[in-house]
């Protein structure tokens, strides 16, 4: 019998965005990887279908109306995706106008993405008895009962209590040693801990959750008010029921506690899966999850891709968080594709925020979703929040940096022993040099953008490249040697400042700087959290979920700088990150404290966010939304070429103008800044119906004779600046 496999090929070239076919004689499945030669090249292919079939070669080549190939080889003995997650890959092609290999590489761990090649797993030494019998001096013979006490164990465990014994038991064969592919550990509770005991307003949210057919929910809750509670009890009941659960967060390092929490509760085994390990940990991740030894993941957003196959409960926490979205080829959101599984499981999906995005907000008034607000905190308070605005303090000849204010609070905070949490988003020294005499400002020579001077490495960082330099003796715009001005600052001059004013104080820095090693994030919070430092001072790393209850008080500087952006979500960003920042003070027993430095204390983001008032906000926010038509009362599609060669950029950019045309509106050609030496341009679709916005461009894709290359597709684009 012949098999008639069809194949993606790993190319991701759009043109080639279809299947090939092959013969085959043995054995192959869908979802596994083959090798085959297309053309002259020997690929990887990703096998689509097998059709098996008792005609002859002729027959079937005679059918096609070609000559076909064979594949050369399997490379995979089973399949490596469910046929449910095969649709889904079907699904995001569509979804988000990518070629089908590239959903299916984003969806697979790196050891056995397409692209990978044949699978490098890391294997290991197992040890069992052989049924030959040898003689054994005693202490050999205690090695030997060891093994048949622990067996199946591995090598190198016999050899930590036995280093002298384990080599000659292999030798004499009284123990026989074999290679294993290296396996992850779920994690489980020893002792797990009970629930809590729920307020009366978790359990009405629970009961509403619990006894609702909807399928959606958008859990909106203050910080504070017991969200994750709810998420562990929903959990509980489905692992009760022998399903799996899936929990997504924004980013691990930023959310240890949720990773604890977790794993203090359940004694059904837990998988982690986050972009921070090794390909090796995520493969091994992935076989818990597809060998059912672990029944709930907390992980980051690949993690939704996991091979589930009974989901009972998926949690997307900080709904509104932008790491949700991938910003390459396939650009899709991780809570589309949640929602997307949670329908083919038949279970619920809890979206959870304090700031939910407006476009969910949106959808929960019109009830697509279904809407459960826990209004207050656990504890019963909120932090008391206090504006202070800048110039007032600069015309007092006061600090730009650390207000009188600010610096009241932390010094009687300082000594009551209490911790304070410091909030600057920006990392470096200062932001900017600007050249004293024509006042230019010192872009990167690869991305158009202000360098921002480090000063414990004395250089200037490109924030967007990574690109490092000294600074230049003279001006590259005028030539001038009068030197450089700087302006605005960073974490690092902040940290400066409050040390010169706090020599006392004991301070941890949190921002990409000091978080570039492995774990290096839990090692600073886990300081923290032991009362190693009285100050956190971060970027927005520190705004999300931290829950430490002896700070009482969060300084949030230059507060609305974000503000200043030119995106039609910076007024939302903005708000997200000061309600998120704010909801780190008080959660323990003792009241909190929030001071808001800003240069614009009248703007609503601020307003709002100082009141802990997200509603207001978003009536607000919507009418400017509205206005502008902007989401989510219209949809965009942003169509960004870049490439090496402006002119080659220009040529596509311009061809895709011409070409697209539907009942929306074609904004552009608009040049952005080039990044990384790459020059691009942008195109923004915006019109009412999204679906017929993809088909002009799918009309566009299969048309043209252009090299697409250099094209990326983003439906819904979170930012456009
Ligand atoms: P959120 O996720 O909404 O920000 P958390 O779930 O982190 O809130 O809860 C805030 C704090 O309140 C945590 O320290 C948590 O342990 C505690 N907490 C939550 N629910 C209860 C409860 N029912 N009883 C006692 N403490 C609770
Ligand atoms: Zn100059
Ligand atoms: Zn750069």
């Amino acid at each position: 019998m012949i098999r008639i496999v069809h194949c993606w090929i790993e190319h991701p070239v759009r043109k080639l965005d279809q299947t090939f076919t092959y013969l085959y004689e043995g054995n192959v499945e869908r979802g596994c990887r083959v090798q085959i030669s297309f053309g002259s090249r020997r690929l990887i292919g990703f096998v689509d279908s097998v059709e098996e079939s008792e005609e002859s070669r002729e027959e079937i080549e005679a059918r096609f109306g070609m000559k076909l190939k064979d594949i050369e080889g399997v490379l995979d003995e089973e399949s490596l995706i469910t046929d449910e997650l095969h649709d889904l890959a079907m699904w995001m092609r569509d979804e988000t106008l990518s070629p089908a290999i590239a959903c299916f590489q984003t969806m697979l761990p790196g050891k056995v993405k397409p692209a990978g090649g044949r699978r490098s797993t890391v294997s290991e030494r197992w040890v069992r008895l052989s049924d030959k019998e040898v003689s054994l001096t005693p202490k050999q013979l205690e090695a030997y009962l060891y093994v048949k006490e622990h067996q199946p164990l591995t090598y190198s465990e016999l050899r930590k209590h036995y280093p002298n014994q384990a080599r000659i038991l292999i030798e004499k064969e009284a123990v026989i040693a074999e290679e294993k592919e290296r396996e992850g550990k779920a994690l489980y509770a020893s002792e797990p801990e009970a629930s809590l005991p729920l307020s009366a307003e978790q359990q009405k949210a629970m009961d509403e959750i619990r006894n609702s057919d909807d399928s959606v929910f958008l859990l909106q809750g203050v910080t504070g008010s017991g969200k994750t509670e709810i998420y562990l009890q929903l959990a509980a009941e489905a692992l009760q029921k022998g399903k799996q659960v899936l929990i997504l967060v924004p980013e691990i390092a930023l959310t240890p506690q949720m990773i604890s929490r977790v794993r203090e509760r359940f004694r059904e085994g837990l998988a982690i899966y986050h972009s921070g390990l090794s390909d090796q940990e995520k493969y091994e991740q992935y076989r818990l999850v597809k060998t059912r030894q672990a029944s709930i993941v907390v992980g980051t957003r690949s993690a939704v891709f996991l091979p589930f196959a009974d989901l009972g409960l998926i949690v997307l926490d900080e709904e509104h968080d932008a790491s949700y979205k991938q910003d390459s080829q396939p650009c899709y959101h991780c809570r589309s594709v949640a929602m997307h599984r949670g329908l083919f499981h038949h279970c619920k999906v809890i979206l959870g925020s304090a700031t939910p995005s407006l476009d969910s907000y949106a959808r929960a008034l019109k009830k697509v979703y279904h809407l459960v607000v826990l209004k207050e905190r656990i504890n019963r308070t909120m932090p008391e929040v206090t504006i202070v605005p800048v110039r007032d303090s600069i015309r007092r000849g006061g600090s730009y940096i650390l207000t009188d204010v600010l610096k009241d609070k932390m010094r009687d905070r300082l000594q009551k022993k209490e911790q304070i949490i410091l909030l600057l988003n920006r990392r470096g020294y200062s932001a900017q040099l600007r050249c004293r005499s024509c006042q230019e400002v010192l872009k990167c020579p690869h991305c158009d953008l202000a360098m921002s001077w480090h000063h414990d490495i004395r250089r200037l960082k490109c924030h967007t490249c990574g690109t490092e330099m000294h600074t230049p003796s003279a001006c590259p715009v005028c030539g001038s040697k009068a030197g450089f001005m700087s302006y605005g600052f960073g974490t690092q001059r902040l940290q400066e400042e409050v040390q010169k004013e706090f020599p006392e104080a004991r301070i941890l820095r949190m921002d990409a700087d000091t978080t570039g090693r492995k774990n290096a994030h839990a090692g600073i919070l886990q300081a923290f959290a032991d009362h190693e430092a009285d100050i956190l001072l971060g970027t927005q790393m520190i705004a999300k979920g931290l829950d430490y209850p002896d700070v009482t008080l969060v300084g949030i500087v230059n507060g609305d700088e974000g503000l200043s952006r030119s995106d039609f979500r910076s007024c939302e960003v903005t708000f997200d990150l000061l309600m998120q920042a704010s909801g780190r003070s008080g959660r323990g027993e003792k009241n909190g404290e929030v001071v808001l430095q800003v240069y614009d204390p009248g703007h609503y983001a601020v307003q709002c966010a100082a009141r802990q008032d997200y509603e207001t906000f978003f009536y607000q926010e919507m009418k400017f939304r509205h206005a502008g038509q902007y989401p989510p009362y219209t949809y965009l599609a942003a169509l960004t070429v870049s490439s090496r060669d402006q002119r080659q950029t220009d040529r596509l950019a311009l061809a895709l103008k011409a070409s697209l045309s539907g009942n929306f509106q074609v904004i552009g050609v608009v040049s952005l800044l080039k990044i990384n030496d790459r020059c691009r341009s942008r195109i923004l679709l915006k019109g009412k119906d999204e679906e017929e916005m993809r088909r002009a461009i799918r009309r566009f894709i299969d048309e043209t004779d252009l090299d697409l290359k250099g094209l990326k597709i983003d439906i819904d684009p979170l930012y456009l600046d």
